[in-house]
């Protein structure tokens, strides 16, 4: 873990907003940094410019509280969902995640942010919700 930290992949507005304790399993934090070491990390040095995480590890009730879907990888730490805050620079993440050992990314929203999973063994699977 070197460009990411388990505080920035936890932390949630509407956790803190709700009373919500988002406090990741040593389960979570394991896979959390497996996909920072593999995809986040890889990922950020390719791009050469900062990523921000807007979700990362939400417990049960956050998923729920954000209207997650109900096997979603943020609950088992396995996912997050990245911005540069710019479409050309979410268009860049989108093609290097291509190079990478991704299981799911999806360009959510025409590049507004990125879901992005590890998994191993991944499934390599890359769509788009509209
Ligand atoms: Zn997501």
């Amino acid at each position: 873990m070197k460009h990411f930290s388990i505080k920035e992949l936890t932390r949630s507005m509407t956790a803190e907003r709700l009373g919500i304790d988002n406090t990741p399993p040593a389960e979570a934090v394991r896979a959390l940094t497996r996909l920072v070491d593999h995809v986040l990390d890889p990922l950020r040095e390719a791009l050469g410019g900062p990523i921000y995480v807007t979700s990362g590890y939400r417990c049960r009730a956050l998923n729920r509280a954000v209207g997650g879907a109900a096997h979603s990888q943020h609950m088992r730490g396995e996912a997050a969902d990245i911005t540069t805050y710019s479409r050309e620079g979410n268009a860049r993440m989108l093609a290097l995640l291509r190079q990478l050992p991704v299981d799911q990314v999806i360009n959510e929203h025409d590049l507004q942010w990125i879901h992005v999973s590890y998994h191993a063994p991944g499934r390599r699977q890359f769509l788009s919700i509209p």
